[in-house]
């Protein structure tokens, strides 16, 4: 029951989160009404009812029937399922269960924005190292001793070898931001866990990529027309942000471990060899 409210307060919070999406850099203030793009018609109140708006109104404005981006309602979906996620998790230990959903609300931001902009906002990264050291004062006190020194030489470490690649490729292979962010996410989990979340990370990176490519030569094939896919080279145009942000949350959450899953994925194929050889 718990993990469903949250899931609603979650979509309310992301329908929130999208108007902080949209103005953020903008110099325009939180509040007031939002507008539509096209015709800028004031929404009303009923149109502003999180999932609810966008399934009745078809994802199309009421005055003018021009189409209102999925984006908001995906934004709000996925918040409400992460509110969730960190619900079912925390919910024994209240300061964790609000300390995470600020954290689930940072990185909807950075991971629109960063998509949108390539940007990652730096109030992001500066609230996301404040909640990280909150975290680490809790644990301190929880009696965390040795583990925690590890798990701060591992976020600054990685964020340090980042910052570097970034230094040497004159941004090119990485963004700085990139590296910024890593350090409040390595200090939100174990040494293990940051290792895992980066290599989840260039996984899932390289398999959109892959995706994307793959993709558009079929779809050239398919149809002698140029589709408007997004076009990525491995090159910084992608923005890595979203990728370490997915990556995390598989660690955070599913609490997916890199070291575990190349041994099963190793042993897995000795097996295969093996049975291939005693045949
Ligand atoms: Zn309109």
């Amino acid at each position: 029951m718990i993990p469903f409210f949250a899931f609603l307060f979650g979509c309310i919070m992301g329908s929130f989160l999208n108007v902080v999406i949209l103005r953020l850099h903008t110099g325009r203030s939180l509040n007031g009404r939002s507008h539509c793009m096209s015709c800028g018609s004031q929404l009303r109140a009923i149109d502003l009812v999180p999932l609810f708006s966008f399934l009745v109104l078809r994802g199309r404005c009421r005055d003018c029937t021009s189409r209102i981006s999925s984006r908001y309602f995906i934004v709000e979906v996925t918040t409400g399922i992460l509110f969730a996620l960190i619900a079912a998790q925390f919910f024994a230990i209240p300061f964790l269960w609000a300390l995470f959903s600020i954290v689930v609300a940072l990185l909807v931001v950075v991971f629109v924005y960063d998509l949108r902009h390539t940007i990652i906002p730096n109030e992001a990264v500066l609230l996301l190292t404040l909640c990280a050291a909150a975290f680490l004062s809790y644990q301190y006190v929880q009696g965390a001793g040795i583990s925690l020194v590890y798990n701060i030489a591992a976020a600054v470490l990685a964020s340090g070898i980042f910052a570097t690649l970034w230094l040497v490729s004159r941004g090119r292979w990485i963004g700085l931001g990139d590296a910024k962010l890593m350090l409040p996410l390595g200090l939100f989990l174990s040494a293990s866990g940051t290792l895992s979340f980066i290599v989840l990370a260039f996984w899932i990176g390289t398999l959109y990529v892959g995706v994307v490519a793959l993709t558009k030569t079929i779809a050239k094939r398919l149809v002698h027309n140029h589709f408007s896919l997004p076009r990525y080279t491995m090159r910084s145009e992608v923005p890595f942000g979203p990728f370490l942000i997915v990556g995390f949350f598989l660690v955070l959450l599913a609490h997916v471990d890199i070291l575990t899953l190349t041994q099963s994925f190793a042993d897995a194929t000795t097996r295969l060899v093996y049975l291939w050889l005693l045949k």
